[in-house]
This record gives structure tokens, sequence and C-alpha cells, in this order.
């Protein structure tokens, strides 16, 4: 554990809702169910019986049989960070778990995030909170980093909004670095979004896409963020045909690599059958990410155990291996 403490890297995929430590997340929730019944009527809301419902299963832990199930985590969680104030306390949090404390797990992050809009804040005041959290915890700017994430459901109103938002921030001085695309991997129609990405690409950000995470990831919306949206980076990536392959061998397009997250969500049925292999044959660019540390129980550090841990129970790579990969994940990064 020491050699993996040590090594330089980066967390380039983490998604904040996805990544409050769990004694945090059971804080709020606490203050939010007390508030509730003093402020109800007596009988419990549907809101704080879905927030009971969700924290009892990520407490217990959660067990998925597939990638949809796992979208479904994320109401409860929504209700607890729904006010500037949640969302700063769970992003110090975070930063704190990464960045800080006895065991840091990386010397870099970029950590992502949706702004959504609340009766208590606008998307603007979403993202200054997460910012503004960001901004104390790191005053120079060397270590923490926001990628703006753009959820598949919205609306191309929205997304527009939201272009407009990131690229204000990055104006004003802000510490906003690139755009990602997430969600439910099978919503919404993605051809209208990609006059939008091209613009935050032509604006200067670094441009990062959930993709073919998926068997029914349509091959033909895989070609089409290929060609149309200018990515930077891949998340997942874990469904590529060979034209798709490619492709992002032939443009060295990095790849944000998530072991656990693709085990439990069951896109991928072993460590044997990752599809980590391929890149790493390749000596393809990839970075070891966590995706989302609260549901997955995971850690960076364990993420890496997982390269350096004897088959099956991981790849059984060597130290010097790892520590090339590790260098991998700072090249990767969109500063
Ligand atoms: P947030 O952006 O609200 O801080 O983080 C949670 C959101 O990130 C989820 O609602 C979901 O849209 C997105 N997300 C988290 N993990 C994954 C993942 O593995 N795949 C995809 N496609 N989206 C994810």
């Amino acid at each position: 554990i020491s050699f993996l403490q040590a090594l330089p890297k980066a967390e380039l995929h983490t998604h904040l809702n996805g990544s409050i430590p769990l004694p945090i997340l059971q804080e709020l929730a606490h203050a939010f169910l007390d508030k509730s019944s003093v402020n109800g009527s007596g009988g419990v809301s549907a809101v704080s019986e879905s927030v009971k419902a969700g924290i009892e299963r990520l407490e217990l832990g959660v067990e998925l049989n597939e990638i949809h199930d796992f979208f479904s985590l994320f109401p409860a969680i929504y209700a607890l960070t729904s006010t500037p104030q949640a969302l700063r306390t769970v992003t110090l949090a975070i930063l704190e778990a990464f960045l800080d404390g006895l065991k840091p797990q990386c010397t870099y992050l970029e950590l992502r995030t949706t702004p959504r809009e609340t009766p208590a804040m606008t998307r603007r005041e979403y993202l200054e909170a997460v910012l503004a959290e960001m901004e104390k915890f790191d005053p120079e700017g060397r270590r923490v980093n926001l990628i703006v994430s753009v959820d598949r459901r919205m609306s191309e109103g929205v997304v527009d909004e939201i272009m407009d938002l990131a690229i204000a921030l990055r104006d004003e001085g802000r510490r906003v670095v690139g755009i990602d695309l997430c969600g439910d991997p099978l919503a919404g129609d993605m051809y209208g979004f990609s006059k939008h990405f091209r613009r935050a690409k032509a604006a200067g950000f670094g441009i990062t896409l959930h993709i073919a995470e998926t068997p029914d990831s349509p091959a033909s919306e895989t070609l089409h963020f290929l060609e149309s949206f200018a990515p930077t980076r891949l998340g997942h990536a874990t469904f590529l045909d060979e034209e798709a392959m490619k492709i992002v061998f032939d443009r060295d397009i990095p790849v944000e690599i998530c072991l656990s997250s693709n085990l439990l969500c069951k896109t991928v049925k072993t460590l044997d059958d990752h599809h980590i292999r391929h890149y790493l044959q390749q000596n393809h660019a990839i970075a070891i990410c966590t995706d989302d540390t609260l549901p997955f129980r995971t850690d960076l550090l364990s993420e890496y155990a997982l390269l350096l841990a004897k088959p099956p129970l991981g790849l059984g790579l060597s130290q010097e291996e790892v520590q090339e990969i590790a260098n991998m994940s700072l090249s990767c990064r969109f500063i």
C-alpha cells in the first residue's frame, strides 16, 4: 500500500454525488429527516421515505443486477445535496478523502458534477458552491479542477445554458477545465448535442464522454460521438467495435478506466474479460479511476491494488507497469 500511496497519480473520473463519504451522507440524511419531521404534519412524506430507503440501500451495500439499476440511487442522494451549504459540505469531504488526510488517494483530482436547479439554488449557484470549496481547499490551483457534466436526459436548451455557464465561469477565472457527457447510457437523443460539445471544445475545454458503456449502446451513436463531439478523453469505452477502436487508437484518445464500477454494474464479467487488457496490450493511454466511491465502496488505492494483485483477484502487473499507468493518468489531465 505504501508503494501505491507514494505514486504520483491523477483521479480523472469521479462523480461528485456518487463519491460522498457515507458518514457525511448519513449526517445530511439525519438532519434532513429531523427537519422534515418537525416541519411535517406528523405523517412521513414520500421524499423522506425515499431518502430513508436510499440511505439504507447504500448502508447495506448496493447489489446491482444491471447498469440501469444504478441510476435509481441518485434521487435519494439529490434530496440531500439540494442546497449550496450541503454541496459545500460534500465537496469538502470528497476533497479531503482524495487529497488529504492520512491516506491521500491521488496528487491531482478532476471532480465532475452535473449542475442542478433546485428551489434553493440556480445552476450557477450550484457550480459556485462546488468551486468555492475547491478554491478554498487548493488556493494555488494545482491539485483540483472541475469538469461540468451534462446529463443525456437534458433538453438542448439546458445543455446550451450549461455551456454558457461553464464558459462564463472559466472566463471569470474559476476552475472549470472540462465538459462531460454522463447519465443513463441509453437515454436521450445525442445527435442534437454535438454542436454544443464542439462549441465547448472550441472554447478551450477538455471533452470527456461516457461512451459505449453497455452492450446495447448503438454502434452508430459511438461513431457519432467520436466523429462529431471532438472528445479529448473517453469514459469506460467498454463496447467499442473494431471501427471505433481503430479511431480511438489512431487518434490516441485516452480512456478513463473504472474497474470496480464495470464489474459491479455487470457490464464486464471478470477482470480477465476487462477491456483494460486491449489498451494495455497497445500501450494506449489510460487513467485508472473510481467513478462513484459511495455505491461501489471503493477508493483509488483499491483500484490500483487490483492492477497489482495476482490473478484471479487482480491483473498481476508489476510495480514498474503500475508506475507507468500512474504516469499516464497525469499526462491525461485537462490542464
Ligand atoms: P453528479 O453529476 O450529480 O455529481 O453525479 C451523479 C451523476 O453522475 C448521476 O446522476 C449520473 O448521471 C452520472 N453518473 C455517475 N456514474 C455514472 C456512470 O457510471 N455512468 C454514467 N453514464 N453516468 C454516471
